[in-house]
């Protein structure tokens, strides 16, 4: 029998961070309690917290701290004083030296519709029962290639999409195994039409195929995948793509979930996976016991699952959120009367777990 018992890195981060992670951390204790596996969870400064405390937003200690941990559940960063700060000292430089840190170059995020969640007409015909899972990669693609830069008149700007099969292979073993695990059906999305970067990861995804038996493989472009998640989503189960396209889909996906604040994520590839809600750090929200905790306790869901191994668990915390918006309990990001608070909303779902 393996030893149950796993340690978190805890970065709360800035804004509602905090808020949001000890709401999290005490539906993990609730749910060790119920699943008989136990936690240890130390807590250290990043972003703006980072920068007060130790004059980074990544301090070294923090970076070991994540390293030496089983899993990473991070808040949130960014505080509006450290707007002006330098790029390498801004709080969410920290969070991309993290990323890369972690190795981290697979980025989950799941996307469900929840009934009566959000204001946007006719959102529940279309929606209902959508539940797919977005894999984004995270570590490459036009955000990291070289060249890049502005010319020196300044005239004109460049960048560079570059992909290696290596780095396409990875992310997409990940994206087969996850949808071999849900409904066993893969959506690729590429520009192929026009990239050569796209058409070496259409070719690589394809030659993967037949490792994956059970799966079924489709490829789209990324202007018809755009189209389809709104026309279709519940035929979507897991859709796997470049950070640049991902990056977009995702914000695109996030309106059948209804609000930012219920959106989980984690990200994945290294010895130690790291799970942040996907808002980010909402600066006039903090304090006041109003953000939504539920992306965190989602997050917190996600890091049962990927590292820990706890699955039911996982599933426990999610059927509970579930719940809790069927019973129509709200924070008032989600358009309630009379909304619950942060502290409140953990409540409610440890009551239903
Ligand atoms: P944001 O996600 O913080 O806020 C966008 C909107 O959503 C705001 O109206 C906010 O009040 C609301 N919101 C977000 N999370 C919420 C929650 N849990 N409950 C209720 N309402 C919520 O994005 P922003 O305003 O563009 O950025 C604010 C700061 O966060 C900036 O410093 C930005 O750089 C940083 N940021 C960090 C991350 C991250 O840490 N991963 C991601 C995005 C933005």
């Amino acid at each position: 029998m393996p030893e149950r018992h796993y340690r978190l890195c805890l970065l709360p981060g800035d804004g509602i961070g905090p808020e949001v992670i000890s709401a999290a951390v005490e539906v993990l204790h609730a749910a060790a309690r119920r699943f008989g596996f136990t936690l240890a969870s130390g807590s250290y400064p990043m972003g703006g917290a980072g920068l007060i405390a130790a004059g980074d937003p990544l301090p070294a200690a923090t970076l070991a701290a994540a390293q030496a941990a089983d899993a990473v559940l991070l808040g949130a960063v960014g505080a509006p004083e450290f707007d002006r700060e330098p790029p390498a000292r801004k709080p969410e430089s920290g969070l991309l030296r993290l990323r890369s840190a972690l190795g981290a170059f697979a980025n989950l995020r799941p996307i469900r519709h929840y009934p009566g969640v959000g204001s946007i007409p006719l959102k529940d015909e279309w929606a209902a029962g959508a539940d797919f899972l977005i894999v984004r990669e995270l570590t490459g693609g036009i955000y990291f290639g070289q060249p890049r830069g502005f010319e020196a008149s300044r005239q004109a700007a460049f960048n560079t999409m570059r992909y290696s099969v290596g780095e396409i292979e990875r992310v997409a073993r990940v994206a087969f195994a996850l949808a071999a695990e849900r409904r066993g059906k893969l959506a690729s999305v590429d520009k192929a039409n026009v990239l050569e970067t796209s058409q070496l990861w259409r070719e690589t995804v394809t030659r993967l195929a037949p490792d994956f038996a059970g799966v079924s493989l489709e490829h789209l472009y990324i202007d018809n995948a755009a189209m389809q998640i709104l026309l279709r989503p519940r035929d979507f189960d897991v859709i796997l793509t470049a950070n640049l396209f991902g990056d977009i889909l995702s914000d695109e996906a996030a309106v059948l979930a209804g609000s930012l604040g219920l959106l989980p994520s984690a990200s994945l590839g290294g010895p130690v996976g790291l799970y942040e809600p996907v808002h980010g750090s909402a600066p006039a929200l903090a304090g006041q016991d109003v953000a939504n905790p539920l992306g965190a306790i989602l997050s917190a869901a996600m890091l049962l699952r990927h590292s820990c191994r706890e699955p039911q668990a996982a599933a426990a915390i999610e059927a509970a959120v579930l719940r809790a918006l069927e019973d129509g309990l709200r924070t008032r990001d989600l358009d309630a009367a009379r909304p619950l608070g942060c502290r409140a909303m953990a409540a409610a779902v440890i009551a239903r777990l």
